[in-house]
């Protein structure tokens, strides 16, 4: 059966046009899955009755359950949810003062490999289909009852490794007459896959661009990011120009500080010799100490020092606040718990 959520309105208008409805309905419906939230065509009761069992034949609904919940004392909550397939992904709920956002996956697994990731380890599944990222917003907001302001596609999998679906998701998620998450609250965030940072900055969308950097120098992003092997920093700085030229939008940085590797003053500075005039600001995060992982979290001096240089030195840099600390936090780490006590 198809899932109803993998499909924008207008794609929904000629779905219901191919089963001899009329184009409105597809507006009705958006706004049952979207709005009001429903969870079944039953709901739907401005549907005749045959339209609403036509449906039933034809669609599912992919509500996803949710296998375990965890929640922080700052208000954090992880999800663990069951994808309905026997696969689980994780999605997280984080509260700022500016509103709700949820951190969602893009895939079941990932094949990017870094090192300081609790994903890496687990065997990659498949990547999600766009209902299915779409879903992970729709089955939080129906727990919390109430409205995500934000999107951040951070969680597991690398989102232009599975670079349509995501696209479909945010044209989804956008769309005013459904959820109506504006472009400028949906961020996107890659380890680095050059050729889509380019065909991202074609879209001409409105969406922030992250890109997790980590490492000023090719042999320790290499060894942090395999990714780097295939496309080295150069690369990426020439595809991160030509984004901010074709976009005008500023990137967001991301690197995340280890200690004794990568988070002393020598790195801030060639950390500013490579951002040097660019159209961006620096998000650092103090690294997430994983099971296993070979890397662990700076002191907070240093890291107040690495944040206070760059910004003494034109780098617009900032420290992430961090969330969840009490609870499984890192992306892949709750999945990772569930699969060894399966
Ligand atoms: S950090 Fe992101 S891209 Fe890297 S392995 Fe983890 S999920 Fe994949």
């Amino acid at each position: 059966m198809k899932n109803i959520k993998e499909y924008n309105l207008d794609e929904l208008k000629e779905e219901l046009e191919q089963l001899g409805e009329k184009k409105y309905r597809a507006e009705q419906i958006f706004k049952w899955i979207y709005v009001d939230k429903v969870k079944s065509f039953d709901e739907m009761t401005n549907l005749p009755l045959e339209l609403r069992e036509k449906l039933k034949i034809e669609y599912t609904m992919c509500n996803f359950n949710i296998l375990k919940k965890q929640e922080s004392a700052d208000g954090t909550k992880k999800y663990l949810f069951d994808v309905l397939d026997g696969n689980a992904i994780e999605t997280v709920l984080m509260q700022y003062h500016h509103g709700k956002t949820i951190c969602v996956s893009s895939q079941i697994g990932c094949k990017m490999g870094c090192k300081f990731c609790a994903s890496t380890g687990i065997k990659f599944v498949r990547s999600l289909t766009a209902g299915e990222i779409v879903e992970q917003i729709l089955a939080v907001e129906q727990d919390i009852q109430d409205k995500i302001s934000n999107i951040v596609f951070m969680g597991i999998g690398e989102p232009f490794d599975n670079y349509e679906n995501v696209m479909k998701a945010i044209k989804i998620i956008n769309n005013q007459k459904g959820l109506n998450i504006g472009a400028r609250h949906i961020s996107v965030s890659t380890s680095g896959l050059v050729p889509m940072i380019y065909k991202f900055a074609d879209e001409e969308l409105q969406c922030t661009l992250s890109i997790s950097l980590h490492a000023t120098n090719d042999e320790k992003r290499s060894e942090m990011m395999p990714i780097n092997n295939r496309y080295k920093i150069s690369e990426l700085m020439e595809a991160c120009k030509y984004y901010i030229k074709k976009t005008n939008k500023r990137i967001s940085f991301e690197y995340a500080l280890a200690k004794d590797n990568n988070d002393n003053l020598k790195d801030a500075r060639e950390l500013v010799k490579l951002l040097k005039g660019m159209l961006c600001h620096v998000n650092l995060i103090p690294i997430n100490k994983i099971e296993n992982g070979s890397y662990s979290k700076s002191s907070n001096e240093n890291i107040i020092k690495f944040r206070d240089y760059l910004n003494d030195n034109g780098i617009v840099a900032t420290i992430r606040r961090e969330l969840g600390s009490d609870i499984d936090a890192a992306c892949g780490q709750l999945r990772r718990k569930n699969l060894k006590q399966e």
